[in-house]
């Protein structure tokens, strides 16, 4: 129970399932790069004991007597700002909970309620449509999702990595152009913008006339709302967007953190129940 890549079981009572709540019996849960940051204390906010897990799917085992939108045996994924993902089962609101599109395999639908609605939800609000380029820089467990949405919102999406090996996954991926070197600069065009999605470790500087004289702008962008969350599980399911994914069994989960850690998976880890 301090900072560290160890995990260990915590045993507790949970509440009784009251009026609104929904018990899931959780089948996948994914590994998020914001769990790792928070088991690390790499943010210096976290408090052990510390409960993370924040992409969850399990069907519905009990409903409260007052919810009316989910019923036993549904298939539904509980995403931020929920924890408690590492587990057999959870007790959740029902304002919390999605349905999960019969059209995915829930499997995928972890990444999808996570990194996917984090590169997803901008693209909706900045409203990219057919003719925009869509810069993605780093292919990750984001960007390996953001390089798949733009071609289906008319868009076109162009990949920048360090890794010459991810040329080829992002060719795979989508029919996009990939820009795969050692670059010390991104160029945005003018009035263009630029969205920080992931939320490393230090500081970003920059000259102020950099901004000013291309008039480019900075902005991030933090997922929230759930009809987002809805919105990024229908798109993804209608239009074959899938994360690539690695499955860990539940037993075997101080393995996982290791691994995510590592920086090696391709690209996103999903636990799987045993
Ligand atoms: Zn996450």
């Amino acid at each position: 129970m301090k900072p560290g890549l160890t995990v260990k079981p915590y045993p507790y009572k949970p509440r009784s399932v009251g009026g609104y709540d929904v018990e899931i019996k959780i089948k996948y849960s994914g590994i998020c790069g914001a769990d790792i940051h928070a088991i690390k204390n790499d943010w210096s906010n976290s408090t052990y004991p510390i409960v993370t897990g924040h992409e969850i799917v399990g069907k519905v085992a009990t409903v409260g007597e007052k919810v009316t939108k989910f019923k036993e045996g549904d298939l539904v994924g509980v995403g931020q700002p929920t924890r408690g993902g590492f587990a057999d089962a959870i007790h959740v609101e029902d304002s919390y909970v999605h349905i999960i599109p019969e059209s995915l395999n829930p499997v995928y639908a972890p990444p999808l309620m996570c990194a996917g609605l984090t590169v997803f939800t901008p693209m909706l609000r900045k409203g990219i449509k057919k003719a925009n380029r869509v810069g993605i820089v780093g292919i990750g467990g984001l960007g390996h999702l953001a390089i798949q949405f733009p071609s289906a919102l008319g868009a076109e999406a162009i990949a920048f990595s360090h890794s010459s090996n991810k040329r080829e996954q992002s060719l795979e991926l989508d029919e996009i152009n990939a820009v795969s070197h050692i670059f010390n600069y991104l160029f945005v065009t003018p009035s263009g913008q630029i969205v920080l999605l992931a939320l490393p470790k230090g500081t970003m500087t920059f000259h102020v006339g950099e901004l000013i004289w291309p008039e480019v702008s900075i902005s991030g962008s933090l997922l929230r709302g759930r009809k987002y969350v809805d919105k990024t599980l229908e798109f993804a399911a209608k239009h074959n967007i899938r994360p690539m994914i690695e499955c860990f069994p539940l037993c075997k989960i101080n393995k996982a953190p290791k691994y995510v850690d590592s920086g090696k998976p391709r690209y996103c880890v999903v636990l799987e129940s045993d």
